[in-house]
């Protein structure tokens, strides 16, 4: 008799969900987690007077009253969690600026977003209006690819624009270097440049929040975490904090149980892993890795990381001049010299600026804010400091991070009561992520959803992939993925 029917790796968004989906199914479900709290990256912590959220910054998938979507109406009805969560929604996408060469906010709304562009950039509606129906089309196409459509009901225009860069595509539609950097200026939320990036995957998360618009979580992305383990508990499911899984056991080809950091071992059938797939495989005993698995790995590339300055500030959004929750600032319009910059400790080239109290997740009192800063950065150049000089080093490169804020709210320092500094290496403590990777493998076109699919097949019987890591980063993703493959689970073992 195995100790439970399946053990959970990892409580990240993807471990939560899956755990909670087992649970709900009367499949009996161990959870465990090395950190002290749930959430993976979806988390938050506590300085002075201020609650820091980790990383939500913008989520989607929630949709609007009358035009929910799938997380609201789906995922989290099945967990029976919808009520329990208060959703902020975010009015504009972003502001985006450069210094002395742009500065423009694009509403959460299509029409909004061309007329805004129209007003800063005369002489463009209609090529802005021509690219977002682009966009509509292959976000429509992608989505019906990725549901199995056959290939030959697709719309070639699909696989005319999807597969270019989102530089190639810019380049088509528009002369202007500032509205290029405007509309593509969430690359840097999928963590490659516009010159590598998939117009698709920009086409995707642009569609997400003009149509079903960005949201914060009154409380945080913690206040989700804590909600799905809830539902996970409420169904009878069991969970350990503090607890590091060591090995995942293997027997006659297939998983037998987990071995813990204090060795003690527990058996179950079923093994999802939220943890990174170099992780995951190497944890695994008792069988030799598939050739399959070895040429997979060997051929991906450890994604970027994060470095974040968290600020608690004695002084209201409208005192500080923040007008959006969100502002993306860049010292100038070369994108490929900014993701070059992520592997260095030059002076920060772009930040996304989150200030949660134009929209008020309750983080902060009232009369404060909290604010963080956030560049990508890969680990490689932390991991050479010398840990003497950690701690000068990190807050001597936040203070760049805060000179490219300063151009958009002056005198923020002055405001400043609490800080906290979070680097790559901060990432894979709290992750044990290689490289502190936060959205898993680079997000390239090696690596898009056409080409890959770690999540759906591990070539180890018993042994479930969920995450960032299997899949697509990001909450979204993560949160959807971690259900579905639970689902395909109980398929399974129900067949
Ligand atoms: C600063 C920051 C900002 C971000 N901003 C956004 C944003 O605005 N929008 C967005 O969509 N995404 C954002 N992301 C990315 C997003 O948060 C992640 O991609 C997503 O949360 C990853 O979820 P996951 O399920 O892969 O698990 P993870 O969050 O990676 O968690 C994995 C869990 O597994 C546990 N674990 C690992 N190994 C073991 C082991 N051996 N034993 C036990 N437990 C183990 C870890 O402790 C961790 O809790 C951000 C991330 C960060 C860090």
């Amino acid at each position: 008799m195995n100790d439970y029917d399946a053990i959970v790796v990892g409580a990240g968004n993807a471990g939560l969900t899956a755990a909670a989906t087992l649970q709900r199914a009367g499949v009996r479900t161990l959870l465990l987690e090395r950190h002290n709290v749930p959430g993976g990256c979806g988390t938050s912590f506590r300085r002075g007077r201020f609650e820091f959220e980790v990383a939500l910054h913008q989520l989607s998938g929630v949709g609007v009253d009358g035009q929910p979507m799938s997380l609201r109406e789906g995922l989290f009805t099945q967990l029976g969690i919808e009520d329990k969560l208060e959703f902020v929604q975010e009015h504009d996408l972003y502001r985006a600026v450069v210094p002395g060469e742009l500065d423009v906010t694009l509403p959460a709304d299509w029409d909004g977003a061309i007329a805004a562009l129209e007003d800063q950039f005369p002489g463009n509606r209609d090529r802005v209006a021509k690219f977002f129906d682009l966009l509509k089309t292959i976000t429509f196409w992608q989505i019906a690819a990725m549901r199995g459509m056959p290939a030959e009901q697709i719309d070639p225009v699909l696989f005319r624009y999807g597969l270019r860069s989102v530089r190639s595509v810019l380049d088509e539609f528009f002369d202007d270097d500032r509205i290029k950097l405007a509309l593509g200026m969430y690359w840097t939320y999928l963590g490659q440049p516009p010159s590598k990036l998939l117009f698709q995957d920009l086409a995707l998360t642009l569609f997400a929040y003009l149509e079903f618009k960005p949201w914060h979580v009154r409380g945080g992305s913690q206040a989700m975490s804590t909600a799905i383990l809830d539902s996970f508990l409420g169904a009878g499911g069991e969970v350990r904090f503090n607890t590091g899984v060591a090995a995942i056991l293997a027997q006659d080809g297939r998983v037998l149980g987990v071995r813990l950091d204090d060795g003690t071992e527990i058996t179950a059938p079923e093994v999802v892993s939220n943890a990174s797939l170099p992780t995951t495989y190497g944890m695994l005993r008792g069988i030799d890795l598939p050739d399959a698995v070895r040429t997979d790995l060997a051929s991906r590339r450890i994604g970027v990381s994060g470095f974040v300055l968290h600020m608690g500030l004695d002084a209201t959004p409208a005192e500080l001049g923040f007008t959006t929750s969100t502002t993306f600032v860049n010292r100038d319009t070369d994108d490929d010299r900014t993701y070059e910059s992520w592997r260095s400790l030059e002076a920060a080239r772009g930040i996304c600026v989150s200030s949660y109290d134009v929209a008020p997740i309750g983080f902060a009192p009232s009369g404060a804010t909290h604010v963080s800063l956030m560049t990508l950065q890969y680990a490689d150049i932390w991991r050479g400091i010398d840990p003497a000089d950690y701690a000068r080093a990190k807050f001597a490169y936040a203070e760049t991070l805060l000179d490219l804020c300063e151009t958009v709210t002056p005198g923020i320092r002055d405001a400043i009561e609490e800080v906290d500094v979070a680097t790559p290496l901060t990432m894979m403590r709290y992750l044990g992520h290689p490289g502190g990777a936060i959205y898993g493998y680079d997000q390239d076109a090696a690596e898009g959803w056409l080409f890959r699919n770690s999540e759906r097949e591990t070539h180890v019987p018993g042994l479930h992939l969920a995450g960032s890591w299997a899949g697509i980063g990001g909450f979204q993703p993560t949160l959807e993925a971690g259900a579905r493959v639970a689902r395909r689970l109980l398929r399974r073992t129900a067949a």
